[in-house]
């Protein structure tokens, strides 16, 4: 790591280490602080009691440089965040008159007043600053324990994060002082992760900067970039040298960068070329056109979808001639054809999707096991279907995700080379 600076993030609250509730806190701060730099070295889960959370504060202002925590900062018996905090600096919890003002505030503009137990929200450890909330009751803190900078941020995911681009980074920024750190992930499909790896071998080698790295999920390869320059610019310049790089050895494997889906790169290309789609599914039930419309603006390329789940449903709703589906099957490429061709004239789309298979884990026969897909795409020019054998050892969903990831990777290609 080029930068000095270690974390340790602590989550706190019963409903995690029962499971109730998965800690996506961690795994959020974890990203953004690899964003600036800041090596996190480890999570920790602890329950809503003093004494453990007391602990955990101490131990990881000892190994860390900077302690960011989550949760337990309301106003019931069992949020005790403040009171670790305090009896860990060895100090009283002190009154701060204007954040009860701030608090108070909160509750009349939603014409209620404020219950009693609320006030414990505006005590702070003395010599600890109170952190503003902007979108809830209660107020964050930073302090200082030994060497260590101490956060405490909201449980509450969406308040956590505005806290933590408010104030938290701001701080980190300024501490980090040695350059910057900048991170992109370019997103692939279509690749397995070995081959993707081989194309940047050399890219891959340990010590370079920017460093760059793989990681594989449900068929998405993305290749990670970490950057460090002096300034931002520079730090910004050797990144976009390297993500040029991949980007033009994995040519149409890429389809976007960061935060980016599939279904979000297939809706940026239809919008860009003015052109739209209908989908005509049945094993995926209806998830591709719910990924299309998940993207904001998809009402410029989206025009219909229809979930043909039975066999009376397409012969209905597509026009799939019925002793078409009894001579091959509602899983055949015939089928697949007629449904996305039908699809598309019934639309007045450019283009459409059609989807048939077998999710399983039941419905399966040697000579159609499950994971068989067929997918049709038409456009203009006609149709053509492809068969996919997506695994019979995956499960319904993970068989139906990849089948919507594959369909409209299929769209996304065709749109390219058109
Ligand atoms: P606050 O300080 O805002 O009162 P809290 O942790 O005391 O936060 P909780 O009621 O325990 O308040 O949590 C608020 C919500 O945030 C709950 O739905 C909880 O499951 C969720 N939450 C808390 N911590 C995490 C976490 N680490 N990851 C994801 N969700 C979390
Ligand atoms: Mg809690």
């Amino acid at each position: 790591m080029v930068c000095g600076m270690n974390a340790i993030i602590i989550s706190i609250g019963s409903e995690l280490t029962f499971g109730q509730t998965v800690d996506t806190n961690s795994a959020w701060l974890s990203l953004r602080l690899a964003e600036v730099g800041v090596r996190v070295i480890a999570h920790v889960t602890v329950s809503d009691e003093l004494e453990p959370i007391r602990r955990e504060i101490a131990r990881a202002c000892e190994l860390a440089d900077v302690v960011l925590i989550s949760g337990g900062l309301g106003p019931t018996e069992d949020d005790l965040t403040r009171q670790a905090l305090a009896t860990a600096m060895g100090v009283e919890l002190r009154l701060r008159p204007e954040f009860l003002g701030e608090i108070r505030d909160f509750f009349t503009r939603r014409n209620r007043e404020m219950p009693e137990s609320n006030r414990i929200q505006a005590m702070f450890p003395a010599g600890s600053e109170p952190i503003h909330n902007t979108c809830g009751t209660a107020p964050g803190i930073r302090a200082s324990v030994g060497k260590a900078t101490v956060f405490v941020m909201p449980g509450v995911p969406r308040e956590m994060k505005v806290m933590y681009e408010l104030d938290v980074l701001p701080h980190l920024r300024a501490a980090t002082g040695q350059g910057v750190m900048l991170a992109r992930t370019i997103l692939t499909f279509g690749a397995g992760e070995s081959d993707v790896g081989d194309k940047i071998r050399d890219l891959m080698q340990r010590g370079r900067n920017p460093a760059v790295g793989t990681t594989a999920q449900q068929l998405i390869i993305g290749i990670r970039i970490h950057a460090h320059g002096e300034t931002r610019e520079a730090a910004r310049s050797l990144l976009d040298e390297t993500a040029a790089d991949v980007r033009s050895r994995l040519g149409t494997l890429v389809f976007g960068e960061d935060r980016d889906t599939l279904w979000s790169a297939v809706v940026s290309v239809l919008i860009e070329k003015g052109k739209t789609v209908s989908t005509a599914e049945s094993c995926t039930g209806g998830l591709i056109a719910k990924s299309l419309t998940d993207v904001a603006g998809s009402s410029a390329c989206f025009i219909d979808g229809v979930v043909t789940y039975s066999n009376s449903a397409k012969t209905r709703l597509l026009g799939v001639p019925a002793e078409m589906i009894a001579r091959h099957g509602a899983v055949s490429r015939p089928v697949a054809e007629a449904m996305a061709v039908n699809c598309r004239r019934l639309s007045g789309s450019d283009y459409a999707i059609s989807v048939t298979g077998i999710a399983g884990p039941t419905g399966g026969t040697p000579d159609k096991p499950v994971g068989l897909v067929y997918i049709g795409l038409a456009d203009p020019s006609g149709c053509e279907v492809t068969e996919h054998r997506i695994g019979d050892f995956l499960t319904r969903d993970e068989i139906r995700d990849r089948t919507r990831k594959i369909a409209l990777n299929r769209l996304r290609l065709k749109l390219s080379s058109q």
